[in-house]
C-alpha cells in the first residue's frame, strides 16, 4: 500500500489537527484553563506540565497547527505581537549581545520600530534602517561576523512595500545575520518565510491568524530548535507574557477558517484597489497585486493566492477630504488593526503623530470578506462626494 498523502495546511487548519479530546472524545477542541497541574505519586509531573506561565495544553494546542502552518520546528504563543516581537529582540540580546547590530526596514510596524529605537538610544543595540526591498543598501549595511540580525516585514504595515526574502536571506546568512520576518500581513496562506530562508517568523494574531477582532495575540514560530530558541522559550516563561487558555482558543477557533477568510478579503481587496487606480480623486494606491506596484513582480513570486488585505490610497483632495472619506464610508468602520472579517479605513498620519513620514492624505484599508461590490459603492459614493460631485 502506498503512503496516505500528507495533508496540506487548509486541512490541517479545518480539522484543527483532527485531535480528539481523550477524556471525552469531543470533536471540537476543549479549553484547559488550570493554572496548576498535580504532581504523580513519584513527585514528578506526569505530563511535563506543572504551572500555566510555562504552558498549558490549549495554547500549545494552537501552536502545533501554527508550526504546521509555517512549515516550523515550533511555535510560541505570546498576550500580544509585541509581547512576540520584543521577546525575540530580548533572546537575542542574551544570545548575540552585548549591542548587536541590527538592520530594520524604514516601514515597518510604527510601535515596534519605536521600541527598537529606544533600545537604541539606551545602548542596547546597534540600529541601522535601510530602505525596504533595498538589496544593495541592505548589503552595504550589513557588518559581516557583527551584524546578528536582518527584520524584514512584507508587504509592509501600511504601504505595502515588498521584500525579496529569498534574496534577503541568502545576503543575511552570508553576513552570519539571521532572518526574521513580520509575516503578519501576509499570512502563512499567502507566505511561508521560513521556506524561503528565513530562521523566524513573527506574527501579530490579533489580524488575520485570528481574523474575528476579538484576540489580542502574538506569535514566534522557528526554522529550528536550537540555542536561539530555548532563550526565547526561557524569555517567555520569565516574563510570562503567555498567551492564556481562552484567547488561545479563541485563536485556534479563528485559524480554522483561516484558508477560507484570507483568500475572500485578498481577492476583494484586489477589486477595491482595482476600483480607487482608476478613480480620479485618488491620487496613488499602494497594493502590492497591481501591476504598478514597484513590488508587484516580486510578490507575484513570492505570494500564493493573493496579495493580502491590506492597502492604502491618497485622496487627491488633500487630508481634510481624505479625512471626511474615512468618517463618512458606511461599510468600513473608522477604527485601527487590520485582517478581522469586516472592512476598516484609518487616517494613518494622525495616529502616528507628529514624527509619522506618511503623507497627510494618505488612508490604509483592511478589506474583510463583505461582499466587495458593496465596498466598491460605498469608496465610489464617498469619493465623488468627497470631489464635490454629489
Ligand atoms: C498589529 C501589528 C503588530 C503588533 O501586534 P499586536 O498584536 O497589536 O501587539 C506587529 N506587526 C504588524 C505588521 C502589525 O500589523
Amino acid at each position: 500500500m502506498s503512503e496516505p498523502r500528507p495533508p496540506s495546511p487548509a486541512t490541517l487548519a479545518a480539522r484543527a489537527l483532527g485531535r480528539v479530546d481523550e477524556a471525552t472524545g469531543a470533536v471540537a477542541p476543549p479549553i484547559s484553563v488550570s493554572t496548576n497541574y498535580e504532581r504523580g505519586a513519584d513527585g514528578s509531573w506526569p505530563q511535563g506540565r506543572s504551572y500555566l506561565r510555562d504552558r498549558n495544553p490549549t495554547t500549545e494546542h494552537a501552536e502545533a497547527l501554527l508550526a504546521e502552518l509555517e512549515g516550523g520546528a515550533a511555535a510560541q504563543l505570546f498576550a500580544s505581537g509585541m509581547a512576540a516581537a520584543t521577546c525575540a529582540f530580548e533572546a537575542l540580546l542574551r544570545e548575540r549581545g552585548p549591542r548587536p547590530h541590527v538592520v530594520a526596514p524604514e516601514a515597518m510596524y510604527w510601535s515596534l520600530r519605536g521600541w527598537l529605537q529606544e533600545r537604541a538610544a539606551l545602548g542596547l543595540l546597534e540600529l541601522e534602517f535601510v530602505p525596504n526591498g533595498d538589496a544593495p543598501a541592505l548589503a552595504r549595511a550589513l557588518r559581516p561576523g557583527r551584524t546578528a540580525l536582518v527584520w524584514a516585514e512584507t508587504p509592509s504595515n501600511p504601504t505595502c512595500a515588498i521584500t525579496d526574502l529569498a534574496e534577503v536571506a541568502e545576503l543575511a546568512h552570508r553576513a552570519g545575520a539571521l532572518l526574521a520576518v513580520d509575516g503578519t500581513v501576509a499570512t502563512p496562506v499567502l507566505t511561508q518565510p521560513l521556506a524561503l530562508g528565513a530562521d523566524l517568523v513573527m506574527h501579530s494574531a490579533s489580524k488575520q491568524l485570528n481574523g474575528h477582532g476579538d484576540v489580542l495575540a502574538g506569535a514566534l514560530v522557528a526554522a529550528r530548535r536550537d540555542a536561539l530558541w530555548d532563550t526565547i522559550v526561557n524569555e517567555r516563561v520569565k516574563r510570562g507574557p503567555i498567551l492564556g487558555p481562552f484567547e488561545s482558543w479563541l485563536l485556534l477557533r479563528g485559524l480554522r477558517t483561516l484558508y477560507l477568510r484570507v483568500p475572500a478579503s485578498a481577492a476583494g481587496a484586489l477589486r477595491v484597489a482595482e476600483f480607487l487606480a482608476g478613480h480620479p480623486g485618488v491620487s496613488q494606491v499602494f497594493y502590492p497585486g497591481l501591476p504598478s506596484h514597484p513590488g508587484h513582480a516580486i510578490a507575484a513570486r513570492q505570494m500564493r493566492g493573493g496579495f493580502g488585505p491590506l492597502l492604502s490610497f491618497r485622496v487627491r483632495a488633500g487630508e481634510a477630504a481624505a479625512r471626511a472619506v474615512a468618517r463618512r464610508l458606511r461599510h468600513f468602520s473608522e477604527a485601527t488593526s487590520l485582517g478581522g472579517v469586516e472592512s476598516l479605513v484609518e487616517h494613518r498620519a494622525s495616529v502616528e503623530g507628529p514624527a509619522s513620514t506618511l503623507p497627510s492624505d494618505l488612508l490604509r484599508l483592511s478589506i474583510g470578506i463583505e461582499d466587495p461590490a458593496d465596498l466598491i459603492a460605498d469608496l465610489s459614493q464617498t469619493l465623488d462626494f468627497a470631489l464635490g460631485r454629489l
